[in-house]
C-alpha cells in the first residue's frame, strides 16, 4: 500500500455558533491541508497518483471555501465550521472525485493555527 500527500491551503472566516467564547465573533485562518489518498497499485510509470493532478482536484475542492465566510455558505450555514467539519467536508467531496477501484482518500489533517489541527479519517 501506498500513501500519497499533498499539501495545500485556503483562507477563510468562520464563525463557531455555541462556542461560549471569542471564537463565535467573526474571524479568519489560513488553514492548512494535508490529503492522503491510498493506492494499493502503482501504474507502468511506478506512480500510484501523480501528484500535479491530485493538486488539481484538491483546488477545485478547496477553491469553495477559499476567501468565504464559511458560516455563511452551505453546509456550514447549518453544521458549524469547525476544522473537524471542515476536514470531514474535504475528505467526502474530494473521496467523490479521486476514489477508484486502485486508490481512495484515506484521511484529511488540517491545521487552523500552527499548534491546532485535526485529522479526519473514515472509521475502518
Ligand atoms: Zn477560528
Amino acid at each position: 500500500m501506498y500513501e500519497i500527500f499533498i499539501e495545500d491551503s485556503f483562507s477563510a472566516a468562520h464563525q463557531i455558533r455555541e462556542y461560549g467564547g471569542n471564537c463565535e465573533n467573526l474571524h479568519g485562518h489560513n488553514w492548512d491541508v494535508k490529503v492522503f489518498v491510498e493506492a494499493k497499485s502503482l501504474d507502468n510509470r511506478g506512480i500510484g497518483l501523480d501528484f500535479r493532478i491530485l493538486k488539481i482536484e484538491v483546488e477545485k475542492v478547496l477553491k469553495d471555501l477559499d476567501h468565504k465566510n464559511l458560516s455563511e455558505i452551505k453546509p456550514f450555514d447549518k453544521i458549524n465550521p469547525t476544522s473537524e467539519n471542515i476536514a470531514k467536508f474535504i475528505f467526502d467531496k474530494l473521496s467523490e472525485i479521486v476514489n477508484s477501484d486502485s486508490k481512495k482518500v484515506s484521511k484529511i489533517e488540517i491545521h487552523e493555527t500552527q499548534g491546532t489541527g485535526v485529522i479526519y479519517s473514515p472509521e475502518k
